[in-house]
């Protein structure tokens, strides 16, 4: 993205909440990654639809940051407005024949999945586990355990690029594997935001659906590795899986710089310290290659790669 605005445009705009060069590397799972030229956070789903509609009167596009835990941000950073979506918001609509929760799309969706949990309300049980926002799932159909996002939403709030806000069904979020229409819009360079999202939940024993949380955040930790990183860097294959792949072609354990590929699970990446995005980047490449060339699979990263790549290439 080209900056197509002066800081002193945007200032005018947005006010003091404007930081310059703001590092980004804190609000991302893998603590990597460059400054975004201009950054703000939203505090709540009206303020993030006001700063959205206002960066695009200045012709800028912003990329909008949850959880920053599917994000591979470049070390030059990010050319553009950054919103961090701090909107966190949440009401539960237990009393309805079908009980619910709506959440501002910043919300963290493992807190959430806790906090239903402990009301007795079942079906996010799932996301106890899963980090990152709200939006972050909706746009990513993010899944563990058996269940994903699609399963639950019922509707979510969505931004146009118009700057009008539209209701759409789950139905209407061309939700596949870790992807939806949200992730095709961005591609396509028309990029909609979620503001916020309605999940449907069930009426549950509030100890049985702790004790299940419970058993997935125990079985997270023995098969993934502690420490900083963006989860699983490729999605698995049809009938296989990207970490198993990466394994069986010698990769466990591999290092460039400051980066390994987990010994524990292969499809993870960690930051041993002070990682560059670059050797996050080398690593995906050499991971990539050997797994098409020793087993002709052409793996499909999850994680996006955002900012000014320029020269890292
Ligand atoms: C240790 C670890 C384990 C993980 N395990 C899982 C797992 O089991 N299952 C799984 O599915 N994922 C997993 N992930 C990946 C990650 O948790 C999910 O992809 C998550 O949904 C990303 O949410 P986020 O808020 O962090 O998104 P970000 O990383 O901040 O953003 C990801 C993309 O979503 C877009 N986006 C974010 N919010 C919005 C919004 N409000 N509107 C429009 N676009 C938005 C961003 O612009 C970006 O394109 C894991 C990650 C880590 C670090």
């Amino acid at each position: 993205m080209t900056t197509a605005v002066a800081a002193s445009d945007l200032r005018a705009l947005l006010g003091p909440r404007l930081k310059l060069a703001e590092p980004l590397a804190r609000y991302t799972s893998a603590r990597l990654g460059g400054p975004a030229d201009y950054f703000v956070a939203a505090e709540s789903a009206a303020d993030l639809a006001d700063l959205v509609r206002t960066a695009r009167q200045a012709e800028l596009e912003p990329v909008i940051l949850g959880g920053g835990s599917n994000v591979l941000v470049a070390d030059a950073g990010v050319r553009g407005l950054v919103i961090l979506n701090r909107a966190r918001a949440v009401e539960f609509r237990a009393d309805a024949a079908q009980p619910t929760v709506w959440a501002e799309s910043g919300a963290n969706l493992g807190l959430l999945a806790r906090q239903c949990a402990g009301r007795g309300l079942s079906g996010l049980e799932w996301a106890a586990t899963v980090p990152g926002t709200v939006g972050g799932a909706v746009f990513g159909n993010a899944g563990a355990h058996g269940g994903d996002t699609a399963g639950n939403l019922v509707v979510a709030a969505i931004l146009q690029q118009d700057g009008r806000v539209e209701a759409w069904r789950g139905s209407e979020l061309g939700f596949a594997y870790r992807t939806s229409r949200l992730k095709q819009a961005k591609a396509a360079g028309r990029p909609l935001v979620v503001l916020g999202a309605e999940l449907a939940l069930t009426a549950g024993d509030p100890a049985a659906l702790q004790a299940q949380v419970e058993q997935f955040v125990a079985h997270r930790k023995r098969t993934q590795p502690p420490g900083a990183s963006m989860g699983s860097m490729f999605k698995n294959p049809p009938g296989d899986y990207a970490g198993r792949l990466i394994e069986a072609a010698g990769l466990k354990g591999a290092r460039r710089g400051q980066v390994e590929i987990s010994s524990l699970h292969a499809n993870f990446f960690v930051n041993l310290g002070e990682a560059h995005a670059a050797e996050v980047f080398a690593l995906i490449h050499q991971a990539h290659a050997a797994v098409h060339q020793q087993f002709g699979v052409d793996l499909e990263l999850e994680v996006e790669l955002i900012g000014d790549w320029t020269g890292t290439c």
